[in-house]
């Protein structure tokens, strides 16, 4: 079968984008590798996507695929490895060798953010083990918590959870941040904040919820309490695959505007894996009807 479009994701962002294509009355094709809901899947709770006070991350991201379902988009549990283009017909290649054609491609891949890759790390994640200041702080407000990294994801993730938490200890692998001076003048400014310089993090402590980390620094072993650690140590887009299709900036993102329009005809991108300022479940679902509109509009042209 030549599908319309052919979304390669299945988080929010390429969700979004099957229902409004679906709506359009386009035959849609979802592909995803993991889980449907992507990284949605990871936080407990979400509670700042609009009309829901709180909602677990999986119920929302059944939500999100139910509702593209109901509209009539097919869904596929597929690992893409190739993608190639030939008489104006995408094809997509998956890891079991099969293959799916569109006319009009979606890339909607998402980030993952980088683990510091400790054990245990996984099976933390959600019981202390935070990769998302913004979506998962405050659910520890009132205690101690940590962040890791030394970029402005790191410094405005501590800034942020000073706010409410307790104590935050900023941790970082060097003696000086990555990240902006005027972010690092902030957080000398907070009493409740301190410096872990030249440190990093070994161990986490507790079993089945962390209770703590052990970080080593000037070769000496420091232990510390915590309720969360937050991991900001950067992210990493998947887009290697279509790198032949659109521009990737320095970081590995698609370097597409505002208009999730790539290079290629017929090849749009949204969500996390497009360059952007603010990567959020709503930012990514607004991409998903920006991306699903303008291929439409291509493929009606
Ligand atoms: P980033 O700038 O790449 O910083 C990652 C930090 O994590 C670095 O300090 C790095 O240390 C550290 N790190 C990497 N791997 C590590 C490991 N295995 N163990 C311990 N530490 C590790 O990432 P980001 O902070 O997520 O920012 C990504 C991009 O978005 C940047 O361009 C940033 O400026 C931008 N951003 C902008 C804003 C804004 O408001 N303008 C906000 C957030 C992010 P080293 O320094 O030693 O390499």
């Amino acid at each position: 079968m030549l599908y319309d479009i052919i979304i390669i994701g299945g988080g929010p962002a390429g969700l979004t984008a099957a229902t409004y294509a679906r709506r359009a009355g386009k035959s849609v094709l979802v592909i995803e590798k993991n889980a449907f809901g992507g990284q949605i899947t990871w936080s407990p709770r979400v509670e700042n996507f609009p009309g829901f006070v709180s909602i677990s991350g999986t119920e929302l991201g059944d939500k999100l695929l139910e509702q593209a379902m109901e509209q009539g988009a097919e869904v596929e549990l597929e690992e893409v490895t190739a993608m190639r283009e030939a008489d104006g017909v995408k094809t997509v290649v998956c890891e079991s060798g099969a293959a799916f054609q569109g006319r009009a491609l979606i890339v909607a891949v998402g980030a993952r953010p980088r683990m510091l890759g400790l054990a245990r790390e996984e099976a933390l994640v959600g019981s202390g083990v935070c990769y998302c200041a913004v979506c998962d702080g405050a659910f520890y407000k009132g205690q101690d918590v940590a962040v890791n990294g030394g970029g402005n994801s790191a410094l405005q993730d501590a800034l942020l959870l000073s706010e409410t938490c307790r104590k935050v200890y900023l941790i970082h692998r060097r003696d000086s941040f990555r990240g902006e001076q005027k972010l690092v003048e902030a957080l000398e400014k907070k009493e409740n904040v301190e410096f872990v310089l030249g440190a990093t993090v070994t161990e986490l402590l507790g079993d089945g919820e962390l209770t703590g980390i052990a970080v080593t620094q000037n070769g000496q072993r420091r232990e510390i309490s915590l309720g969360g650690l937050f991991v900001a140590i950067g992210h990493a887009p998947d887009n290697g695959t279509y790198a032949d299709f659109m521009e990737l900036d320095r970081a590995g993102y698609a370097a597409a505007g505002e208009d999730c329009r790539t290079r290629t005809p017929g090849v749009f991108v949204a969500g996390d894996c497009r360059t952007k300022s603010v990567r959020q479940l709503t930012t990514a679902v607004a991409d998903g009807a920006v991306a699903a509109l303008a291929a439409c509009d291509w493929l009606d042209a």
